[in-house]
């Protein structure tokens, strides 16, 4: 009697503990991780990558073998970057990082749909990032259709992309300067805003934990142009 006690007791225990991982991922999953570097340190060292990209004094780090052993257990970026697919603006490069540093996302002409959004809260709420940088660039192609193909084609579906950079074209237009320019800009602004506007993340950036900012490359010098709204 003792003995079946004994036994039945162990498998209670051997139960709870099975059950623990279960619950203890449950509530990861509900809560916000934990910031993998401050938003302000985590810019200080964009910007600095992206000063030794333009000096010519790159540092390739954490690009070793070592590097891809460490991330290969999990990935803690400590910032996240929405930039243009255009071949000549990609962000590892452009800010002298390594493997597991910045969370990417690269769509033609930076936009946000639904798919994007959803990438970058990820890598907020999941994976500790506390900087969101939307890097627009100079010259943009996905812009430069927008602009041109904007006129009279109001009604007209002009393709998910095209669609997205309409409002950007629209609030920019009659500016003075050159419109691509100024859609470009435009664009960066209002993305910037639309990523802001999940209630978490919102939160996030009105208490200062978290910093979601602009920025437009420059093609030619390399440098990095900052946005205030
Ligand atoms: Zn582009």
């Amino acid at each position: 009697m003792i003995r079946r006690h004994k036994i039945l007791t162990r498998s209670l225990l051997l139960l709870a503990f099975a059950a623990m991982p279960l619950v203890a991922a449950r509530t990861v999953t509900a809560a916000v991780s934990a910031a993998t570097m401050p938003a302000d340190q985590a810019l200080k060292l964009l910007l600095e990558g992206n000063q030794r990209f333009v000096a010519g004094k790159l540092e390739h780090p954490n690009q070793t073998p070592d590097r891809r052993a460490e991330v290969a257990k999990g990935q803690h970026p400590f910032a996240s970057v929405l930039a243009c697919s255009d071949s000549r603006t990609p962000p590892e490069i452009i800010f002298d990082r390594g493997l597991g540093d910045i969370f990417t996302v690269r769509v033609a002409g930076n936009v946000a749909d639904k798919v994007v959004i959803e990438s970058l809260d990820y890598s907020v709420k999941h994976l500790g990032v506390r900087t969101v940088m939307v890097l627009g660039h100079r010259r943009c192609g996905a812009v430069i259709a927008a602009v041109e193909g904007h006129e009279g084609t109001a009604d007209q579906d002009v393709g998910p992309m095209l669609s997205e950079l309409r409002p950007a074209v629209a609030d920019s237009k009659g500016e003075p300067g050159d419109p691509v320019e100024n859609a470009v800009r435009e664009n960066v602004k209002l993305v910037v805003k639309k990523l802001a506007t999940s209630e978490e993340l919102a939160a996030m950036v009105k208490s200062g934990e978290l910093k979601i900012v602009g920025g437009i490359y420059d093609l030619d010098t390399g440098t990095i142009q900052m946005l205030t709204n």
